[in-house]
């Protein structure tokens, strides 16, 4: 994560709401992180504009933390493009199943074929690869080594033929995975260093010939801005169903997996995270907008500005104490908060000089804030505001009316003396000896 990033959420964190100036210099690093991450230019435009609308929406406005908010946006819009929940391989109903890979030369088709392969195998499929890449002399070769270590069965052309055909192989080679009982077919292709009219031809009608249930784009992780160029010719020339990053192991960000999957609208399916046959995984439309963004760094700064938050929040409700304007709708309102934050130790913890009493909540239960948020509810507004006004008549409805009995609510309202006094000495700066709170 960028430098100027951290500075921005951290900037962000303690502002209750925020300004549109706020949201456009997080929007600018925003950008600025996509752009490290290689996303290509036009993509981050689009996701930014959407970004910066949501953030200055009522949504965020009304949010507990808006920075949070912020960057829950950013996070979902990315998982969005990146194709939300995962996508797995189509199967055919009538085996075999064929699969046909497509992308530029180097970009790890032929590798990813034998990942597949012996992933399949260890599924309990019958795979057959076919090496339809008759381009480079050595290419059948290196899918038979690639075969031979999936434990999968190959359909290649008889060595020294001449330059076959590769349509043919790819139709022939699907023939007999039909007659042989093969279930799942994969289809290695020839691919140039750059975009090529004639190989893309060529796998165009490749695909046209054997009908593929699954067309996957394999795309090296680490090709940058050229990933949107790239797709759509990929896209426009033999289009595809599905995409495979490749090369997921080197220091890529990922940012091509934004491109391709925005400008494309195709999913991930796959990643390609090494040389070794067993390096491939499902492709995680989380994880990736973990890590385009850095979003575990994030994920930090939004704790640090949760706690920010609750020391505000304790900032406030002590500033209210020592002016004796604590009342039980304060009350309420910091059992729910603390509720909230799932953790009532952890908002003691934040209190000066309280992190010794936390212990003392080891045994806290939480029905209890039910049972208090229940007979606060059944107070008048006045009452929660001046205790005194509870009277015995007073304290009997409203025991019925929360379903507990009058010792339940003089219980409650003892309580809430207590910390107000507390919280009163906490407010003046002393370390406050805490009666009843182990009860609490
Ligand atoms: P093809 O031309 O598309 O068939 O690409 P290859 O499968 O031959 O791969 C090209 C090079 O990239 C080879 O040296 C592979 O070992 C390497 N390669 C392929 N996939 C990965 C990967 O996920 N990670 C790494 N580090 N290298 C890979
Ligand atoms: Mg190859």
């Amino acid at each position: 994560l960028s430098d100027r990033l951290t500075e921005t959420f951290r900037n962000l964190r303690t502002k209750g709401k925020l300004t549109p100036a706020d949201v456009d210099g997080t929007v600018r690093e925003i950008r600025r992180a996509l752009l490290d991450a290689d996303v290509a230019l036009t993509v981050v435009k689009d996701f930014t504009a959407k970004v910066r609308e949501r953030a200055l929406s009522d949504e965020v406005n009304r949010a507990l933390n808006p920075a949070q908010q912020v960057v829950q946006i950013v996070n979902e819009e990315l998982i969005a493009i990146l194709g939300g929940e995962q996508r797995r391989l189509q199967f055919a109903k009538n085996p075999p199943t064929v699969i046909m890979l497509a992308g530029l030369q180097g970009s790890g088709k032929t590798t990813f074929a034998g990942k597949l392969a012996k992933q399949l195998e260890k599924d309990g499929h019958t795979p057959l690869l076919i090496a339809a890449d008759l381009q480079r002399p050595n290419a059948v070769n290196q899918l038979q080594v690639v075969a031979e270590q999936a434990g999968a069965a190959i359909y290649a052309p008889e060595p020294g033929n001449g330059v076959g055909d590769p349509v043919r192989v790819a139709r022939d080679g699907v023939e007999h995975a039909r007659r042989a009982q093969h279930d799942t077919v994969i289809i290695d292709t020839a691919g140039r260093l750059g975009v090529d009219a004639e190989l893309m031809k060529q796998a165009a009608d490749i695909r046209t010939a054997t009908d593929p249930d699954e067309v996957l784009f394999v795309i090296d992780a680490m090709i940058g801005q050229d990933a949107v160029n790239t797709a759509k010719a990929f896209q426009d020339g033999v289009d595809f169903t599905g995409v495979v990053l490749s090369k997921l192991d080197g220091d890529a960000r990922g940012g091509a997996a934004l491109s391709v999957a925005s400008v494309t609208g195709r999913p991930i399916i796959f990643a390609s995270t090494g040389e070794g046959l067993d390096d491939l995984e499902p492709f995680h439309p989380d994880r990736m907008a973990s890590r385009i963004l850095d979003l575990g760094d994030i994920l930090t700064l939004i704790e640090q500005a949760q706690q920010a938050f609750d020391e505000d929040e304790a900032r406030k409700v002590a500033e209210k104490l020592a002016t004796e304007q604590f009342t039980l709708e304060d009350f309420l309102e910091q059992m729910q908060q603390m509720r909230k934050m799932g953790s009532m130790k952890k908002m003691l913890g934040m209190l000066p000089g309280m992190g010794q009493m936390k212990q003392q909540l080891d045994d806290f239960d939480e029905r209890e804030i039910d049972r208090t948020e229940a007979i606060i509810r059944s107070m008048t507004p006045a009452e929660r505001r001046n205790t005194k006004l509870l009277n015995g008549s007073r304290r009997l409805r409203i025991a019925n009316g929360a379903g507990m009995t009058v010792t339940d609510v003089n219980q409650l309202v003892q309580r809430f003396e207590q910390a107000a006094k507390m919280m009163k000495t906490v407010a003046r700066g002393g370390v406050p000896n805490i009666p009843g709170m182990g009860s609490m």
